[in-house]
């Protein structure tokens, strides 16, 4: 189905549109409406790359963007002496107008003493245009451009460290392969990193519509962030942040996360903390490794709000696997942490998964230990104290019932849902439970842990709030579901709480 796609007559690329006025299609950023005649097409093109080919490709290759930045940043001069870059550009079956609308936004827009050269690296495309035509036609480019290709399908992280491995600037420059950099995008990126090599910089990323291919300016008052499931999102810079900038929206925000797309670093600096870990397969979720690596082990992550740069915000196109679940769990065996145990709140039913392989971890937790980088409870303490991971846990872990053994299990049911009750496997997944307090929320369910005991007991007996009962061991009709009972019914209302990191 999507090889139909391929081959479809129209997926050849459109000559290069180079000459262009303001008056063009897409100029200042501006939306691109197709008629309601070609709207058959469109869609059709649609299907290739998950973004509307047929608007990209009758906008010109250099076109004109909007100045969205800060009036404060507009007017900002940078010293004469910056590092320079190289700009590490990765594809896979990209589509010519985006990927060359890259190129061109990069070069014209990057002052040509700062732009070492581009490596552009593609992971193993299969369409024809992108082999001689792509080669022919940066040769024609006022800049060093050199085209790598990977022999198999290696997945973003690979081919990025192909290309950072053959790039000689001083600072590399990741982009992803359908970006528009805007006027002054480099020169504050760079100057952050010449101030502090271990401060890692990102732009603001602006929005290209997938649809219209409209240029909207991203946020300053948005950081990153991530969620229980180890998903990237987007949050509202926080009061503290804002304060610690004494209120200058043009000063760097400090994130806990990068989006992952575009950054900046500097190449030693790259090197000394470990790269990216190559051990994780194709996309997503390394970005949060390398976020949580670069501000336990001595660095820093910046998004500089003076720099804008515009990515396309599409939905995953289908011929990628989706955030596959090894990653989680290979983060969680780095940082000590059980993911994916997928909680959330102080709720204890998310579905989680017990069995991946996450591959060899060894070198990597090494290569931590050698750098002396600090635990995630730190992490989570100093850099994101916003997150909705709690820093302190009463109990983090399993709960076992004393008499049956067996352990509470959310059994892969939605959020919010009953708990249920199952063997007790020790791996984690659906039977991680997390409090912060000494008590256990499940949907309006909140149950008291009361301390059996002597205080340092790890026995406890939950108390339902609202009925006075406690959680006991299932009853005969149905094993897998706990059953509330008048309490003091002893070893059956008595569970255990395994801590499995972070200790309160
Ligand atoms: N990419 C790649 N190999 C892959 C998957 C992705 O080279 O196996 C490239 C892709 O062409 C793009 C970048 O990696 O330049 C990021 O991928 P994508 O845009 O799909 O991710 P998103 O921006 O949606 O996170
Ligand atoms: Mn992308």
């Amino acid at each position: 189905m999507f090889l139909d796609v391929l081959k479809a007559p129209f997926a050849v690329p459109v000559p290069a549109v180079i000459s262009r006025s303001q008056e063009g299609p897409g100029e200042m950023g501006r939306a691109v409406l197709i008629p309601r005649e070609e709207q058959e097409k469109m869609k059709e093109l649609f299907k290739i790359n998950q973004f509307n080919l047929l608007a990209s490709d009758r906008i010109a290759l250099n076109r004109s963007l909007p100045d969205v930045r800060l009036d404060g940043c507009k007017s900002k001069v940078y010293p004469e002496e910056l590092p320079n870059t190289s700009v590490v550009i990765v594809f896979h079956n990209e589509a010519w107008s985006t990927l060359l609308r890259t190129l061109h936004s990069v070069i014209a827009r990057s002052p040509p003493r700062l732009l070492a050269e581009i490596v552009l690296v593609d992971d193993a495309s299969e369409r024809e245009f992108l082999k001689a035509s792509l080669e022919n036609y940066v040769k024609k480019l006022d800049v060093p451009i050199r085209i790598l290709r990977m022999e198999q399908r290696s997945g973003l992280i690979r081919a990025r460290l192909r290309g950072a491995a053959a790039s000689r600037g001083q600072v590399i420059t990741f982009l992803d392969a359908h970006c528009e950099c805007t006027l002054g995008w480099l020169e504050p990126l760079l100057a952050r990193i010449k101030e502090d090599r271990k401060t890692v910089v990102c732009p603001i990323i602006d929005v290209i519509s997938d649809d219209t291919f409209e240029y909207m300016a991203g946020s300053d008052m948005t950081y990153g962030g991530f969620n229980w499931k180890l998903n990237f999102r987007w949050y509202p810079v926080p009061q503290r942040e804002m304060e610690r900038r004494k209120g200058d929206r043009t000063l760097p925000v400090r994130t806990p996360t990068m989006a992952g797309g575009l950054f900046s670093i500097d190449r030693s600096y790259f090197e000394e903390i470990g790269t990216y870990d190559a051990g994780m397969d194709i996309w997503g979720g390394e970005n949060l490794e390398m976020s949580f690596r670069i501000w336990q082990c001595g660095g820093s992550l910046e998004i500089i709000t003076y720099s804008h740069t515009g990515q396309i915000f599409q939905e995953f196109p289908e011929i990628f696997p989706s955030n596959s679940l090894e990653i989680p769990r290979r983060i969680g065996q780095l940082q000590d942490f059980p993911w994916p145990g997928m909680f959330d709140g102080s709720c204890l039913t998310i579905p989680g998964v017990v069995k991946v392989d996450y591959g060899d971890v060894s070198v990597r937790k090494a290569l931590r230990e050698s750098l002396g980088c600090k635990p995630f409870s730190w992490y989570l303490e100093n850099v994101y104290p916003d997150s909705q991971i709690p820093r302190r846990y009463y109990s983090l872990g399993e709960i076992r019932n004393v008499e049956t053994n067996q352990c509470l299990d959310n059994m892969g049911r939605k959020e919010n849902e009953k708990v249920g009750f199952f063997n007790c496997h020790g791996m984690g997944g659906n039977q991680v439970n997390k409090n912060r307090e000494k008590h256990l929320k499940n949907k309006e369910d909140i149950f008291h842990g009361i301390k059996s005991h002597s205080l340092n007991s790890p026995l406890l007996t939950l108390r339902h709030l609202n009925s006075n009962q406690c959680l006991a061991e299932p009853s005969e009709e149905d094993r897998l579901v706990p059953t509330m009972r008048e309490c003091g019914g002893g070893r059956s209302q008595q569970w255990l709480l395994r801590n499995m990191t972070l200790g309160a």
